[in-house]
């Protein structure tokens, strides 16, 4: 075969040398016509008899070939070759080797998806044997040690011409080391992004030799762990609607999955006072129904913006999760208790999103309900604002802001900072257990003045359990102490900004410590709305929103409604959120629902889904609050998830 190409070289050479000198021919009339050239120059002759530069096959060859180089293997640490080689964007991925289901147990290699028994595989240029069992014809590459391989090149184009029909689709050939005089030893171990799939890969090569021949040897040992396609909970989806016979069979294998609530399997039964008593179960449903959540983030891409419009409420800004979840266990927040434990998302992929949608926005909104419980929150900012990003953080919990974190929102051009006192004693905090102190609040007031924001916004609650009119002094005097800080700072630079106050009334949420409380009844927040307006007026540079009861009333009424409350949605949304017309179109006391106190209550609605959180917890933390007590909050994710249930 050499011979021959060497011969096709040759009459390749010889066919152009004639060429050459037939256009000299041609050409010649035309140089007649010219003056005479100047006497010819001795010319000597320099004669090329080898070159240390190296030259790609790419020029040597008629056809494409790509070259897995030495170095691209040892980047990649491949445990296999069809690891390797699946990496190119002309190879169709089998991946045989690694399936159970419906696969040979092979790997093989398949160029441009025409089927591996159009591939032709060569080692060392010489045609390998297929490998595969049964009808698979295939080389089952496995069989190569990767440890022992120099380098691969795959030929992209058919070369049937040349080799028969098993080339139609591309070669490859696999070059293995040679002359090899020395000894490797490699070890490897990984895990899948979900955390199973443990691999280990252990291998020694080693070889000696001389001027007359060498000799290689190369072992390994390679062990993953099995991951079942049913280890995986989207595979819930697929499974059951591939093993259903009808669609009551397809609920009915769903209500089996965990996070699946098909609520027709549960009907609702009350006791005599109107409360909820139970449910009759169709069939084996399962009671409760177990929530769904992935113990851990750090192998999980954040939820990102993935398109930017200004056709939406945040324009082009790009909102990303930092961190999911919050360890402070305040006593009124759901989303507190319910998304524990505290999960970051890998700083990684937080900053490569942000890189990558950095050309379509200036500003990026960290979407997080603790920010700074993400354990790489002062990088993340600072390389954001490297990025050239506005940074516009969620509100941000007092205790663990930094100078750092303070001074690059500063200096990514934020100007105002929001913090949730949520109350202005130091007493109710306790009752509530938000776990901070008027004395810190001052201190971080401070950091954040001096570090030059100008603004500050606070949220603050009413109708919070035991609050009495000492407590709505309490904001006025907190946010006075807070306003000479400003002040202090702010005459110092000659600009005042200002401090504004966003007030709500406490709606009981369900899978909270206040869970079973009634919701203070209206009057009441309306006599303690107008106190606080009072107590507010005429501060300058402080503006306070206060919410009315009714502001709250429907979002309370969704929040604390079971599904007798269905209709008024339904009528809402016929009647263009119309929700007071909704409410009495459907018939439906609300004011039940609200100002009713559940501890009572055999069953409460929401208990049907089991988030995870005790009851016992709950009511231990209730009476921990009348009692003034905090628990304090495990600082970090680690200690949170020990104390506290983990939800799988
Ligand atoms: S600090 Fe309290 S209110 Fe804020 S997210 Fe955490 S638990 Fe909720």
């Amino acid at each position: 075969m050499m011979k021959r190409m060497h011969r096709k070289k040759l009459s390749l050479a010889v066919a152009q040398a004639l060429s050459a000198g037939i256009l000299v021919g041609l050409s010649a009339p035309s140089a007649y016509a010219q003056p005479a050239p100047p006497p010819a120059e001795r010319i000597e002759k320099l004669t090329v008899t080898g070159s240390r530069l190296p030259v790609s096959p790419n020029l040597e060859s008629t056809s494409p070939i790509s070259i897995i180089t030495p170095a691209d293997i040892a980047l990649e640490h491949p445990v296999s070759i069809e690891n390797l080689i699946n990496n190119m964007p002309q190879v169709f991925a089998s991946q045989g080797n690694m399936l159970s289901n419906a696969a040979t147990g092979t790997a093989t290699i398949d160029l441009r998806g025409l089927g591996a028994a159009r591939t032709l595989v060569l080692i060392n240029g010489r045609r390998m044997v297929p490998g595969g069992t049964g009808a698979n014809s295939a080389a089952d590459l496995s069989t190569i040690p990767a440890a022992a391989i120099e380098r691969i090149e795959v030929l992209k184009d058919g070369a049937s011409a040349v080799y028969g029909s098993d080339a139609v689709a591309g070669v490859v050939n696999i070059i293995t080391r040679k002359n090899f005089r020395q000894t490797d030893l490699n070890a490897f171990t990984g895990l899948s992004t979900r955390g199973d799939g443990t691999t280990y890969d252990f291998n020694v090569t080693t070889g000696a030799g001389g001027d007359r021949g060498n000799i290689t040897f190369s072992a390994g040992y390679y062990n993953q762990q099995p991951v079942w396609a049913g280890d995986r909970s989207w595979a819930a989806i697929p499974r059951a609607f591939s093993a259903a016979s009808d669609r009551a069979d397809l609920l009915r294998r769903l209500s089996h999955e965990r996070g699946f609530y098909i609520p027709s399997f549960y009907d609702p039964y009350y006791g005599p006072d109107g409360a909820l008593a139970g449910y009759h179960v169709s069939g084996d449903a399962p009671l409760p129904v177990h929530k769904a959540a992935l113990k851990t983030t750090e192998a999980v891409d954040p939820p990102v913006t993935s398109i930017f419009t200004p056709d939406t409420e945040f324009g082009a800004r790009l909102l990303i999760e930092v961190v999911r979840g919050c360890a402070n266990l305040c006593r009124f927040c759901w989303a507190g208790y319910n998304y524990l434990p505290v999960r970051p998302f890998p700083t990684e992929r937080i900053l490569e999103l942000a890189e990558a949608a950095r050309p379509f926005a200036n500003r990026v909104g960290l979407v997080s309900i603790a920010l700074c419980d993400h354990p790489d929150i002062e990088r993340i900012l600072a390389r954001l604002k490297e990025m050239g990003y506005s940074i516009s953080p969620a509100s941000l919990r007092l205790d663990d802001l930094t100078e750092p974190i303070v001074r690059v929102l500063r200096e990514s051009g934020e100007r105002t900072i929001t913090i949730a006192p949520e109350t202005g004693s130091d007493r109710l905090r306790r009752v509530i257990n938000k776990t901070v102190t008027n004395d810190e609040i001052l201190d971080r007031a401070e950091l954040i003045f001096a570090s030059g924001i100008e603004n500050l916004k606070l949220y603050y609650m009413l109708g919070l359990p035991t609050e009495t009119d000492e407590d709505l002094v309490a904001i006025r005097d907190l946010t006075l102490q807070l306003r000479d800080i400003m002040m202090k700072h702010a005459r110092a630079k000659g600009h005042v900004g200002r401090i504004g106050g966003s007030v709500n009334p406490l709606i009981p949420k369900p899978g909270t410590a206040y869970q079973w409380l009634a919701m203070t009844d209206a009057a009441t927040i309306d006599q303690k709305s107008r106190r606080l307006r009072t107590l507010m007026a005429d501060i300058d540079n402080v503006y306070f929103n206060i919410k009315s009861e009714r502001h709250s009333y429907y979002q309370a009424l969704l929040s604390l409604g079971d599904r007798r409350v269905a209709p008024v949605i339904v009528a809402a949304e016929r009647n263009g959120q119309n929700w007071r017309a909704a409410v009495v179109e459907a018939g439906v006391d609300a004011d039940r629902f609200l100002f009713r106190d559940r501890s009572r209550d055999p069953v409460l609605p929401w208990d049907i889904i089991d988030g995870g959180m005790k009851a016992t917890f709950f009511r231990s933390e209730l009476e921990k609050g009348f009692r003034e007590e905090w628990t304090l909050p495990p600082k970090r994710a680690a200690e949170n998830a020990k104390l506290l249930p983990v939800i799988q």
